[in-house]
């Protein structure tokens, strides 16, 4: 993820890569570097923290007179955000400087080969397997140097390379993560979007999958499969503000369309399901280092979370109890940790937190540990508070989420969920071979099924049109619906600033009943399955007292449309699968009432990102 920023022919490069940097710091990073080339040898600076760190730390060589210099803004994937760690990352041999964005899946396999070769690697990255393979490759000429590398890496990148012996040649790669070529007069940038090119020039080149972009003060060369293309560039007519959101009017609409991305990416990286019918699918995940015998073992399980994430938990107990047979029990972790819980080291703890820092989560994971229970983190931030005192950690990978009300984070930690009880289900075989086989083709078309919801974008303004001036909403499910209720409730809370309440459906007749009048729109989540006949009954009950109906359903339920005043419908066949499905709706919603009603809807009054207070 974060921001890459390269430069060749503009005079004080350094700073122009720096200011770069800086416009790019609304993508969320934890660390920031810069190099050039410098008398045949690369000079670098780096830094933990902030870009103004950097900028500190390079004092007057920010005006330097060199015209060509990388920089990166990282957002740690493999290793703590650190110096050693930050980017670019040299080669052992100090000849190639590169930045990347992105995840490398095969660096441990890249990493080893290097270091039976005599490599000395210096940080904990994947990257720095980039920068020794393209150096292994190279003889003076680093497109070929790069070309020749590329084909060994597996995963994600935007990559900006180049050689301490070569000023004036910056070569830029890409896969999976976005890289923009900036074409000026006698100049060219290399930037992760638009916004650092704008202020030099509006021509650009969105670089394709697998292309390779060689740029040179007088010359840029986009090149596909050794050879290369014709190219054009697009005139970039929006504004900086606009482009940082790539295109989108707030952060928060962007993360919820990164959602099948995020997911696919989730998952290709740690599903493998063999052609063979009766294989078995590989659960990749080296970062848990417990043995099958410990999750044989575990008498209980206990959910750690506040706001949204407790609601992924809730989603999360009903996955793993169904699937794995363990009895898991959510918590709000601040109360959790003040009620001396009963808790002995068969119980596993698994904290889920996006930010890593949350106060009361991180108290109760360290209550936790002093019990003798093993912590996993369910994390988004690498080498924050609860990843790092944790005993292992699943990194939800979902890249830096900046609007304040969690979007992308709340489908990623269900996922993640989901992904860790089919895999203790396979461990402690509560669940047939067929059945993972089945549940996991499931999770690897998510991001399918993803896009096809977002498509109900205006659809679903319309029905917030039709609503945002209500007072009050009530939010009904039941089973994983509960909690997607209780969710859809907070976001249009947090967001919109309408009172709203999310309710298990089975709980309405025990109070929320007597809010129900000509006023008060319900949204049932009334998709299929067991408890299917006893929400139509609750919808019936809010019908006989006026209340205003939206409903969330399948797309092959034809009688909803008779009992609901408007219907949300998606396609729902597969159970545990629907939730994170669900959870697409109810954001677009809570977003479209909150634009419609003029809220500051990246910045809710009042909330902050991440709780790091009690
Ligand atoms: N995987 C790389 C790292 O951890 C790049 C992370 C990024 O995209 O900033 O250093």
């Amino acid at each position: 993820m974060c921001g890459i920023v390269g430069c060749v022919g503009l005079p004080k490069a350094v700073g122009v890569v720096l200011d770069g940097l800086a416009s790019l710091e609304y993508r969320g990073y934890d660390s920031a570097g810069a190099a050039w080339p410098e008398g045949g040898r690369i000079a670098l600076v780096r830094a933990a923290g902030r870009v103004a760190d950097l900028r500190n730390l390079l004092g007057g060589r920010a005006g330097l007179d060199v015209e060509t210099a990388i920089g990166h803004t990282r957002w740690a994937t493999h290793g703590a955000p650190v110096e050693k760690n930050a980017h670019p990352q040299v080669s052992a041999d100090g000849r190639i400087a590169v930045v990347h964005n992105g995840i490398i899946d095969n660096f441990v396999k890249l990493r080893g080969e290097l270091e039976d070769a005599g490599i000395v690697f210096n940080s904990d990255t994947d990257t720095e397997a980039i920068a020794n393979l393209v150096a292994r490759e190279y003889a003076g000429d680093l497109v070929r140097a790069v070309e020749t590398a590329l084909p060994l890496l597996d995963g994600t990148f935007a990559l900006g390379v180049m050689a301490a012996d070569q000023p004036g040649l910056v070569v830029g790669a890409r896969r999976g993560s976005p890289l923009a070529v900036g074409i000026g007069v006698g100049f060219h940038l290399l930037a992760s979007d638009a916004v650092p090119i704008i202020p030099h020039t509006r021509r650009v080149v969105f670089l394709g999958d697998d292309q390779v972009a060689v740029v040179a003060p007088g010359a840029c060369e986009i090149r596909e499969k050794g050879v290369p293309i014709d190219w054009a560039c697009t005139e970039v007519t929006w504004s900086a503000d606009a482009a940082r959101k790539g295109g989108y009017d707030h952060f928060m609409l962007k993360e919820i369309h990164e959602q099948p991305i995020v997911l696919e990416n989730m998952f290709r990286d740690r599903l493998r399901l063999p052609p063979a019918s009766d294989s078995d699918p590989e659960f990749i995940f080296p970062e848990m280092e417990f043995s099958a015998d410990y999750f044989k073992g575990i008498s209980r399980i206990v959910l750690l979370a506040q706001g949204t994430a407790y609601h992924a938990c809730m989603v999360g107990r009903n996955m793993i109890e169904r699937v794995a047979r363990v009895p898991t029990y959510p918590e709000y972790a601040a109360d959790f940790r003040y009620r001396d819980p009963i808790l002995d080291p068969s119980v596993l703890v698994i904290a889920v937190t996006q930010s890593g820092e949350t106060m009361d989560t991180l108290h109760a994971v360290r209550l936790a540990r002093e019990s003798g229970c093993k912590v996993l983190a369910l994390v988004n931030a690498v080498g924050s508070s609860i990843a790092r005192e944790a005993d292992a950690v699943f990194y939800l990978n979902c890249g830096p989420e900046i609007g304040v009300a969690s979007t992308k984070a709340f489908t990623a930690m269900i996922a993640g969920l989901y992904f860790l009880a089919l895999r203790m289900g396979q461990i402690r075989e509560t669940v047939d071979r067929q059945e993972i086989r089945r549940r996991v083709n499931d999770l690897l078309g998510i991001g399918h099924r993803l896009e096809a919801v977002l498509a109900l974008d205006q659809k679903i303004r319309r029905i917030a049109r039709k609503y945002k001036d209500a007072a009050n909403f009530l939010f009904l499910g039941r089973g994983t619906g509960w909690p997607l209720a209780m969710e859809g409730a907070l976001k249009l809370k947090e967001v919109s600033y309408i009172h709203a309440e999310g309710y298990d459906a089975a709980e309405m007749k025990h109070g929320p009943i007597a809010l129900v009048d000509e006023n008060m729109p319900v949204f049932f989540i009334a998709l299929g399955g067991r408890r299917y006949d006893k929400i139509v009954g609750n919808i019936h009950e809010v019908r006989a007292r006026k209340g205003r109906i939206i409903a969330l359903a399948s797309h092959g339920d034809k009688a909803i449309s008779k009992i609901a005043d408007d219907v949300v419908r998606i396609r729902a066949e597969s159970g545990i699968m629907n939730s994170i499905c669900c959870a697409v709706p109810l954001q677009l919603l809570a977003y479209h009432v909150a634009v419609l009603r003029g809220s500051d809807v990246d910045k809710p009054k009042n909330l902050a990102k991440s709780v790091t207070v009690e």
